[in-house]
Protein backbone atom coordinates (compact mmCIF):
# COMPACT_ATOMS: atom_id res chain seq x y z
CA UNK A 1 0.00 0.00 0.00
CA UNK A 2 1.17 3.21 -0.95
CA UNK A 3 1.26 6.67 0.89
CA UNK A 4 -0.20 9.79 0.19
CA UNK A 5 1.87 12.76 -1.33
CA UNK A 6 0.71 15.47 0.14
CA UNK A 7 1.34 18.70 -2.17
CA UNK A 8 -0.23 20.96 0.85
CA UNK A 9 2.50 19.86 3.72
CA UNK A 10 5.20 19.85 1.53
CA UNK A 11 4.26 23.55 -0.10
CA UNK A 12 3.71 24.40 3.76
CA UNK A 13 6.94 24.11 4.11
CA UNK A 14 8.23 26.66 1.30
CA UNK A 15 6.11 29.07 2.50
CA UNK A 16 7.77 28.58 5.97
CA UNK A 17 10.92 29.51 3.86
CA UNK A 18 9.85 32.37 2.01
CA UNK A 19 8.27 33.47 5.09
CA UNK A 20 11.69 34.13 6.37
CA UNK A 21 13.15 35.21 3.14
CA UNK A 22 11.23 38.48 2.88
CA UNK A 23 11.58 39.14 7.39
CA UNK A 24 15.12 38.67 6.41
CA UNK A 25 14.70 41.42 3.59
CA UNK A 26 12.44 43.78 5.81
CA UNK A 27 15.53 43.05 8.85
CA UNK A 28 17.99 44.11 6.33
CA UNK A 29 16.18 47.30 5.03
CA UNK A 30 15.73 46.09 1.81
CA UNK A 31 12.78 46.20 -0.65
CA UNK A 32 9.82 43.64 0.29
CA UNK A 33 9.17 41.36 -3.11
CA UNK A 34 6.57 42.64 -5.06
CA UNK A 35 4.39 40.34 -7.55
CA UNK A 36 2.29 42.47 -10.30
CA UNK A 37 -0.50 40.11 -12.12
CA UNK A 38 -2.43 41.16 -14.67
CA UNK A 39 -5.78 39.56 -15.19
CA UNK A 40 -7.75 40.16 -18.66
CA UNK A 41 -11.52 39.74 -18.41
CA UNK A 42 -13.66 37.07 -15.71
CA UNK A 43 -12.23 33.96 -16.62
CA UNK A 44 -13.82 32.12 -13.31
CA UNK A 45 -10.51 29.96 -13.01
CA UNK A 46 -8.28 32.96 -13.82
CA UNK A 47 -10.05 35.04 -11.07
CA UNK A 48 -9.69 31.99 -9.02
CA UNK A 49 -5.74 31.92 -9.44
CA UNK A 50 -5.64 35.27 -9.35
CA UNK A 51 -7.11 35.28 -5.51
CA UNK A 52 -5.41 33.19 -4.41
CA UNK A 53 -2.14 34.76 -5.61
CA UNK A 54 -3.18 38.11 -3.23
CA UNK A 55 -3.86 35.86 -0.60
CA UNK A 56 -0.66 34.12 -0.53
CA UNK A 57 0.77 36.99 -0.97
CA UNK A 58 -0.50 38.50 1.63
CA UNK A 59 -0.15 35.67 4.36
CA UNK A 60 3.53 35.84 3.83
CA UNK A 61 4.47 39.54 3.52
CA UNK A 62 4.85 39.99 0.08
CA UNK A 63 3.35 43.45 -1.76
CA UNK A 64 0.85 43.11 -4.92
CA UNK A 65 -0.09 45.33 -7.57
CA UNK A 66 -2.96 43.73 -9.41
CA UNK A 67 -4.27 44.69 -12.91
CA UNK A 68 -7.81 43.92 -13.80
CA UNK A 69 -8.30 44.89 -17.68
CA UNK A 70 -11.54 44.87 -19.63
CA UNK A 71 -12.46 41.39 -21.96
CA UNK A 72 -12.16 43.52 -25.06
CA UNK A 73 -9.29 45.55 -24.33
CA UNK A 74 -6.80 45.81 -27.21
CA UNK A 75 -3.34 44.30 -27.80
CA UNK A 76 -1.80 47.95 -27.53
CA UNK A 77 -3.39 48.56 -23.85
CA UNK A 78 -2.50 45.32 -23.15
CA UNK A 79 0.90 45.91 -23.88
CA UNK A 80 1.27 48.96 -22.24
CA UNK A 81 -0.03 47.85 -19.32
CA UNK A 82 2.94 45.21 -19.37
CA UNK A 83 5.30 47.66 -20.22
CA UNK A 84 4.31 50.02 -17.09
CA UNK A 85 4.53 46.80 -14.87
CA UNK A 86 8.42 46.13 -16.98
CA UNK A 87 9.89 49.37 -16.35
CA UNK A 88 8.20 49.91 -12.50
CA UNK A 89 11.25 48.87 -10.40
CA UNK A 90 9.37 48.15 -7.44
CA UNK A 91 7.88 44.77 -9.58
CA UNK A 92 9.82 42.00 -9.08
CA UNK A 93 8.14 39.58 -11.31
CA UNK A 94 4.98 39.40 -13.82
CA UNK A 95 2.14 36.97 -13.89
CA UNK A 96 -0.66 37.20 -16.97
CA UNK A 97 -3.54 34.78 -16.44
CA UNK A 98 -3.91 32.67 -19.15
CA UNK A 99 -5.98 31.88 -21.41
CA UNK A 100 -6.57 35.69 -22.72
CA UNK A 101 -9.46 36.37 -24.96
CA UNK A 102 -9.49 35.02 -28.63
CA UNK A 103 -8.73 38.09 -30.23
CA UNK A 104 -5.55 38.73 -28.89
CA UNK A 105 -2.01 37.33 -29.51
CA UNK A 106 -0.88 35.08 -26.91
CA UNK A 107 2.72 34.55 -28.06
CA UNK A 108 2.94 38.12 -29.03
CA UNK A 109 1.89 39.30 -25.66
CA UNK A 110 3.84 36.76 -23.44
CA UNK A 111 7.21 37.69 -25.14
CA UNK A 112 6.57 41.20 -23.84
CA UNK A 113 7.21 40.02 -20.03
CA UNK A 114 10.45 40.96 -19.75
CA UNK A 115 12.42 37.31 -19.04
CA UNK A 116 13.89 38.81 -15.46
CA UNK A 117 10.66 39.35 -14.44
CA UNK A 118 8.68 36.42 -16.37
CA UNK A 119 8.27 34.23 -12.96
CA UNK A 120 5.96 31.63 -14.55
CA UNK A 121 8.29 31.37 -17.32
CA UNK A 122 5.48 32.29 -19.96
CA UNK A 123 7.82 34.08 -22.57
CA UNK A 124 9.44 31.86 -25.68
CA UNK A 125 13.11 33.58 -24.05
CA UNK A 126 12.34 31.88 -21.12
CA UNK A 127 11.36 28.70 -22.25
CA UNK A 128 14.58 28.64 -24.80
CA UNK A 129 16.70 29.64 -22.04
CA UNK A 130 15.36 26.53 -19.48
CA UNK A 131 16.01 24.29 -22.56
CA UNK A 132 19.72 25.47 -23.02
CA UNK A 133 20.36 25.40 -19.23
CA UNK A 134 20.77 29.17 -19.01
CA UNK A 135 19.51 31.63 -16.14
CA UNK A 136 15.85 31.93 -16.07
CA UNK A 137 12.93 31.13 -13.84
CA UNK A 138 11.77 27.77 -13.93
CA UNK A 139 7.63 27.71 -14.80
CA UNK A 140 5.62 26.78 -11.37
CA UNK A 141 3.71 23.99 -11.94
CA UNK A 142 6.51 21.82 -13.21
CA UNK A 143 8.90 23.25 -10.41
CA UNK A 144 6.34 22.31 -8.04
CA UNK A 145 6.63 18.68 -9.58
CA UNK A 146 10.10 18.51 -9.05
CA UNK A 147 10.01 19.32 -5.84
CA UNK A 148 6.89 16.87 -4.90
CA UNK A 149 9.40 14.31 -6.07
CA UNK A 150 12.33 15.40 -4.21
CA UNK A 151 10.20 15.62 -1.37
CA UNK A 152 9.83 11.65 -0.97
CA UNK A 153 13.33 11.35 -0.78
CA UNK A 154 13.67 9.34 -4.12
CA UNK A 155 16.92 9.75 -5.94
CA UNK A 156 15.75 10.85 -9.22
CA UNK A 157 19.35 10.52 -10.73
CA UNK A 158 19.23 7.01 -13.64
CA UNK A 159 15.22 6.33 -12.65
CA UNK A 160 13.31 5.44 -15.86
CA UNK A 161 10.72 8.65 -15.79
CA UNK A 162 7.40 8.70 -18.01
CA UNK A 163 5.32 11.75 -18.83
CA UNK A 164 2.16 11.35 -20.08
CA UNK A 165 1.39 14.56 -22.07
CA UNK A 166 3.61 17.00 -23.82
CA UNK A 167 2.17 20.19 -23.56
CA UNK A 168 4.19 23.51 -23.64
CA UNK A 169 2.92 24.36 -20.04
CA UNK A 170 3.29 20.68 -18.47
CA UNK A 171 4.65 17.41 -20.33
CA UNK A 172 7.28 19.44 -22.02
CA UNK A 173 9.08 21.39 -19.34
CA UNK A 174 8.73 18.58 -16.27
CA UNK A 175 10.53 15.83 -19.31
CA UNK A 176 12.66 18.84 -19.23
CA UNK A 177 13.23 19.12 -15.71
CA UNK A 178 13.55 15.43 -14.98
CA UNK A 179 16.37 15.33 -17.91
CA UNK A 180 17.90 17.72 -16.16
CA UNK A 181 17.78 15.97 -12.81
CA UNK A 182 19.52 12.63 -14.90
CA UNK A 183 16.35 10.71 -15.20
CA UNK A 184 15.66 8.73 -18.08
CA UNK A 185 13.16 10.59 -19.75
CA UNK A 186 10.12 9.14 -22.60
CA UNK A 187 7.24 11.39 -23.18
CA UNK A 188 4.32 9.84 -24.28
CA UNK A 189 1.35 11.45 -26.13
CA UNK A 190 -1.99 10.13 -27.94
CA UNK A 191 0.30 8.66 -30.67
CA UNK A 192 2.36 6.42 -28.19
CA UNK A 193 1.78 3.01 -28.96
CA UNK A 194 0.85 0.68 -25.96
CA UNK A 195 0.94 3.37 -23.47
CA UNK A 196 0.37 0.83 -20.68
CA UNK A 197 3.67 -1.08 -21.76
CA UNK A 198 5.31 2.27 -21.41
CA UNK A 199 4.20 3.69 -18.05
CA UNK A 200 4.18 0.55 -16.58
CA UNK A 201 8.19 0.42 -16.59
CA UNK A 202 7.96 4.00 -15.12
CA UNK A 203 9.75 4.62 -11.83
CA UNK A 204 8.03 7.87 -11.72
CA UNK A 205 5.00 8.40 -13.99
CA UNK A 206 3.65 12.08 -14.19
CA UNK A 207 0.38 11.86 -15.76
CA UNK A 208 -0.60 15.51 -17.35
CA UNK A 209 -3.28 14.27 -19.91
CA UNK A 210 -6.72 16.14 -19.13
CA UNK A 211 -8.58 12.44 -19.21
CA UNK A 212 -10.48 11.86 -15.64
CA UNK A 213 -9.62 8.40 -13.99
CA UNK A 214 -7.89 6.78 -17.65
CA UNK A 215 -4.68 6.02 -15.43
CA UNK A 216 -5.57 2.42 -13.77
CA UNK A 217 -3.45 0.31 -11.33
CA UNK A 218 -2.32 -1.49 -15.00
CA UNK A 219 -0.20 1.36 -16.27
CA UNK A 220 1.51 1.68 -12.83
CA UNK A 221 4.39 -0.19 -11.57
CA UNK A 222 5.26 -1.46 -8.24
CA UNK A 223 6.82 0.65 -6.15
CA UNK A 224 6.58 3.83 -8.74
CA UNK A 225 5.98 7.42 -7.86
CA UNK A 226 3.15 8.55 -9.20
CA UNK A 227 2.21 12.60 -10.23
CA UNK A 228 -1.21 13.06 -11.04
CA UNK A 229 -1.37 16.60 -12.81
CA UNK A 230 -4.74 16.41 -14.26
CA UNK A 231 -7.74 18.55 -13.29
CA UNK A 232 -11.41 17.66 -14.42
CA UNK A 233 -14.19 19.98 -13.21
CA UNK A 234 -17.02 17.01 -13.25
CA UNK A 235 -20.02 17.94 -10.86
CA UNK A 236 -18.14 21.43 -9.08
CA UNK A 237 -15.43 18.63 -7.70
CA UNK A 238 -11.92 18.27 -9.55
CA UNK A 239 -10.88 15.42 -10.52
CA UNK A 240 -7.42 13.68 -11.67
CA UNK A 241 -6.18 11.71 -14.20
CA UNK A 242 -5.37 8.58 -12.07
CA UNK A 243 -7.82 6.23 -10.37
CA UNK A 244 -6.09 7.44 -7.11
CA UNK A 245 -7.12 4.47 -4.90
CA UNK A 246 -5.83 1.64 -7.67
CA UNK A 247 -2.51 3.59 -7.63
CA UNK A 248 -2.16 3.52 -3.75
CA UNK A 249 -2.36 -0.65 -3.95
CA UNK A 250 0.63 -0.28 -6.26
CA UNK A 251 2.53 2.73 -6.41
CA UNK A 252 4.79 3.90 -3.61
CA UNK A 253 3.55 7.26 -3.68
CA UNK A 254 0.87 9.47 -5.47
CA UNK A 255 -0.79 12.66 -5.11
CA UNK A 256 -4.20 13.45 -4.65
CA UNK A 257 -6.43 15.48 -6.86
CA UNK A 258 -7.03 18.21 -5.22
CA UNK A 259 -4.10 19.00 -2.78
CA UNK A 260 -1.54 17.53 -4.80
CA UNK A 261 0.41 19.68 -7.81
CA UNK A 262 -2.40 22.52 -7.27
CA UNK A 263 -1.45 23.21 -3.80
CA UNK A 264 2.21 23.40 -5.24
CA UNK A 265 1.73 25.86 -8.39
CA UNK A 266 0.80 29.23 -6.40
CA UNK A 267 4.09 28.78 -3.25
CA UNK A 268 6.85 27.87 -6.55
CA UNK A 269 5.08 31.35 -8.30
CA UNK A 270 5.75 33.28 -5.30
CA UNK A 271 9.36 31.33 -4.25
CA UNK A 272 10.52 32.34 -7.68
CA UNK A 273 9.39 35.97 -7.07
CA UNK A 274 11.31 36.07 -3.86
CA UNK A 275 14.68 33.87 -4.67
CA UNK A 276 15.17 35.58 -8.16
CA UNK A 277 16.62 33.92 -11.24
CA UNK A 278 18.12 30.80 -10.23
P1 LIG B 1 -3.18 19.62 -22.94
O1 LIG B 1 -2.51 20.81 -23.51
O2 LIG B 1 -4.58 19.31 -23.33
O3 LIG B 1 -2.27 18.35 -23.27
C1 LIG B 1 -2.72 17.05 -23.02
C2 LIG B 1 -1.67 16.10 -23.49
O4 LIG B 1 -2.13 14.77 -23.24
C3 LIG B 1 -1.36 16.18 -24.99
O5 LIG B 1 0.03 16.15 -25.19
C4 LIG B 1 -2.02 14.93 -25.56
O6 LIG B 1 -1.33 14.36 -26.66
C5 LIG B 1 -1.94 13.98 -24.39
N1 LIG B 1 -2.98 12.97 -24.47
C6 LIG B 1 -4.31 13.16 -24.61
N2 LIG B 1 -4.94 11.96 -24.64
C7 LIG B 1 -3.99 11.00 -24.51
C8 LIG B 1 -4.00 9.60 -24.47
N3 LIG B 1 -5.14 8.91 -24.58
N4 LIG B 1 -2.84 8.94 -24.34
C9 LIG B 1 -1.68 9.62 -24.21
N5 LIG B 1 -1.58 10.97 -24.24
C10 LIG B 1 -2.73 11.64 -24.40
O7 LIG B 1 -3.19 19.64 -21.36
P2 LIG B 1 -2.23 20.40 -20.27
O8 LIG B 1 -2.43 21.85 -20.40
O9 LIG B 1 -0.86 19.81 -20.28
O10 LIG B 1 -2.97 19.91 -18.96
C11 LIG B 1 -3.11 18.54 -18.63
C12 LIG B 1 -3.98 18.41 -17.40
O11 LIG B 1 -3.30 19.05 -16.31
C13 LIG B 1 -5.33 19.12 -17.49
O12 LIG B 1 -6.28 18.37 -16.76
C14 LIG B 1 -5.09 20.46 -16.81
O13 LIG B 1 -6.28 21.01 -16.27
C15 LIG B 1 -4.12 20.04 -15.73
N6 LIG B 1 -3.25 21.12 -15.22
C16 LIG B 1 -3.12 21.21 -13.86
C17 LIG B 1 -2.27 22.16 -13.30
C18 LIG B 1 -2.13 22.21 -11.81
O14 LIG B 1 -1.54 23.14 -11.27
N7 LIG B 1 -2.62 21.19 -11.09
C19 LIG B 1 -1.57 23.04 -14.13
C20 LIG B 1 -1.69 22.91 -15.51
C21 LIG B 1 -2.53 21.93 -16.04
P3 LIG B 1 -1.18 15.12 -28.10
O15 LIG B 1 -0.10 16.13 -27.90
O16 LIG B 1 -0.79 14.04 -29.02
O17 LIG B 1 -2.53 15.72 -28.39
Amino acid sequence: MGMLLDGKAVSERFREDIKKIVEHKKFKGEKVPCLANILVGNDGGSIYYVNNQNKLCDKLGVKVKSVHLEEKVSEKDLLKAIDNLSEDNDVDGIILQLPLPKHLDEARITAAIPYEKDIDALSSISTGKLYKGEKCFVPCTPKGIIELIKSTGVEIAGKNAVVIGRSNIVGKPVAQLLLNENATVTICHSKTNDLKEVSSKADILVVALGKPKYITKDYIKDGAIVIDVGTTAIEGKLVGDVCFHEALEKAAFVTPVPGGVGAMTTTMLIKNLCEGLE
